[in-house]
């Protein structure tokens, strides 16, 4: 790459930069989208035969597209999850149904008029760098529909194909399990609670899947046993004074405490927090290794079902014979007649070649982004991470910033730049989770790297002065994807409503029945609070800013 490898503006009088997009899951919709804001042109390839990626349930499992069970509920919140300029219908419950989470998909397509650019039932097969790639940055894309292949070249690709289709599952490792009599599967084949009545019955893995998977199987089954090799941290989706827990969590003024304390302080904090709600020692789910964060997972049931013991937590599995399991704390549970591995996802991309993104868990991608060593930024990759918060609202920014990139308004450093970022991000990520890459990351500090390289961070300084209430909103409340509206490219005249009225919105749905003025008195002392809260916000910002 040269110096300043951003690409060059492609649009040349009125032909438009084509724009190949891989998905039409929650980032593909995003990308066509954003392609559309930055005036270029999508085509949107999708392999199954409808919008909405992992989120369409279907009672079978589908080749190559991700699969979930048909109660799943989103661990995210409405408005922490939703498309920055596309609020959700504000009667929506705060936690949605994966129904909902469709219904909302289409709405959004609707609404931008996004159908007409996805091409259905056509599959990616490859992804070629052009002949004349180093001077064009263009891509040779084959796609295949009714078994006819066919060629097309673009300027440049969104790879939007989501990462929680190819299942992890390492039956390698667990000794004995070819003789084992009973049945078992991996979590995503697992679609309802039908045909487990009174069956014994072991979940492997710990975490959104597992915990979800053993409290369903739980209310039929006869016995549930949990298999945990780290532990998890569990949060409940009802938090402070039964506000969804992303609203409380997921707020600038908390991240900047987690990120500027030490490591340890911040840990030990996030742990008593967490064991507010029960001391995850007294319930077998401490994480082995306290000294890094690990993601935690939502799960409102999960310590109900334990305390009653239709859920008992398990070490890990060292052995199964043909009717029990034995465990590392030398435990035996004989008569199993189920085992549902619950034990994640790898991520692919099969129609890349290795040398464009090789995948050796550790994807090594510049901002979560952009593979490296390519001589022009016309591939990006949108989706592939794990923040404590939500993915579509990341996908969404990530796809604002390469559609920019793409066009040759925010540039990328050297390939040396590249290297150092991603160096000083394993450093981070070493620290934080232990590991020198993962697809964990900081939630805000992340959107807000991105929305500095776009252009639509807030100023909050600036607010300060000109708009004091809505600057403590931004500091003090939750990181909304409406903060990311207010200025710069794609600013939407709604932004500050939005964010003023966001606890509006949370409480619609619940405060269902007229209960009084008790809420209006609590909300003054918190407002009272708040003269003193503006101290810290100004050495908050003090810090925030350096
Ligand atoms: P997907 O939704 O997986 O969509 C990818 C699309 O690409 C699919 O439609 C697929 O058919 C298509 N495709 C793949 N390969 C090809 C190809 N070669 N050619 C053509 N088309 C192709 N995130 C949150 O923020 N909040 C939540 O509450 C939340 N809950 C989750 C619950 C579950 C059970 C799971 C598994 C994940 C959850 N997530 C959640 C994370 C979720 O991955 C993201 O929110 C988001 O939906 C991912 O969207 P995506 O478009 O990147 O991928
Ligand atoms: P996951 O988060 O990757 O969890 C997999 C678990 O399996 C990990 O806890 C891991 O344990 C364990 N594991 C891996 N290999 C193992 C082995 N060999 N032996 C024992 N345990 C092993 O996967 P997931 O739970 O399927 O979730 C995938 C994504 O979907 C996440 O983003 C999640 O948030 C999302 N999701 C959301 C919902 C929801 O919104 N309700 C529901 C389901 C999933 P270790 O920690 O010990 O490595």
């Amino acid at each position: 790459m040269s110096e300043k490898c951003g690409a060059k503006c492609l649009i040349t009088g009125t032909i438009k930069m084509k724009v190949a997009v891989i998905g039409a899951g929650t980032s593909g919709l995003a990308s066509i989208k954003c392609c559309l804001d930055e005036g270029l042109q999508p085509v949107c390839f999708e392999r199954s035969d409808d919008i909405g990626g992992l989120w369409r349930y279907t009672p079978e499992v589908e080749d190559g597209r991700a699969s979930i069970y048909e109660s799943v509920v989103t661990n995210t919140s409405k408005e922490m999850m939703c498309y920055s300029d596309f609020p959700f219908p504000e009667d929506y419950p705060n936690f949605l149904h994966n129904t909902k989470v469709v219904a909302y998909h289409r709405q959004y397509a609707e609404r931008f008029g996004l159908l007409k650019y996805i091409q259905f039932k056509t599959l990616v097969c490859s992804v070629k760098k052009h002949p004349d790639f180093p001077r064009t940055g263009q891509w040779e894309v084959v796609t295949e529909k009714d078994g006819k292949k066919q060629a097309s070249t673009f300027e440049a690709v969104m790879v939007c194909n989501g990462h929680h289709t190819d299942p992890h599952y390492p039956l390698e490792i667990f000794p004995g399990i070819n003789t084992f009599k009973g049945k078992y599967f991996h979590s995503r084949e697992y679609k309802t609670s039908n045909g487990f009545k009174g069956k014994r019955i072991l979940v492997v893995g710990l975490g959104n899947s597992g915990a979800d998977i053993a409290v369903e199987l739980s209310r039929t089954a006869s016995q549930v046993y949990l298999s945990t090799r780290r532990g998890c941290w569990v949060m409940s989706r009802v938090f402070d004074q039964g506000y969804p827990w992303d609203i409380c969590y997921d707020t600038r003024f908390q991240t900047l405490l987690r990120n500027k304390l030490p490591t340890s302080t911040s840990i030990w904090l996030t742990e008593k927090k967490i064991n507010e709600w029960f001391n995850h020692a007294h319930y077998g789910l401490q994480l082995r290794d306290s000294n890094h964060f690990k993601e935690p997972f939502v799960n409102d049931e999960l310590p109900s079902r334990i305390i009653c013991g239709y859920v008992v937590v398990k070490p890990t599995v060292t052995e199964f014979t043909e009717t029990s399991v034995k465990f590392d704390d030398g435990s035996i549970e004989e008569n199993i007649d189920v085992v549902v591995f619950a034990t994640g996802y790898h991520y692919s991309f099969p129609f890349l070649d290795e040398s464009i993104i090789k995948v050796d868990d550790n994807v090594n991608l510049y901002k979560s982004v952009f593979p490296k060593n390519l001589e022009k930024a016309t591939l990006g990759v949108i989706g592939l991470i794990q923040p404590i918060g939500a993915i579509m609202t990341v996908s969404e920014m990530q796809a604002r910033w390469i559609t920019r990139v793409f066009k040759g308004l925010c540039k990328l450093p050297s390939q040396d730049g590249i290297q150092k970022d991603i160096e000083l991000k394993q450093k981070i990520c070493l620290k934080r989770f232990g590991k020198d890459y993962s697809l964990e990351l900081d939630y805000i500090e992340y959107l807000e790297e991105l929305a500095q390289e776009i252009g639509c961070k807030p100023n909050i300084l600036g607010l300060l002065v000109t708009d004091p209430v809505l600057a403590f909103k931004l500091v003090f409340g939750p990181c909304t994807p409406a903060h990311y509206r207010l200025r710069g490219p794609g600013k939407w005249s709604m932004a500050r409503k939005q964010i003023m009225t966001t606890y509006d919105r949370v409480l619609k749905p619940t405060r269902t029945r007229v209960v009084g003025t008790h809420e209006n008195k609590s909300l003054s002392i918190v407002y009272g609070l708040g003269a003193l809260c503006i101290l810290s916000l100004l050495l908050a910002l003090a810090m925030y800013t350096k």
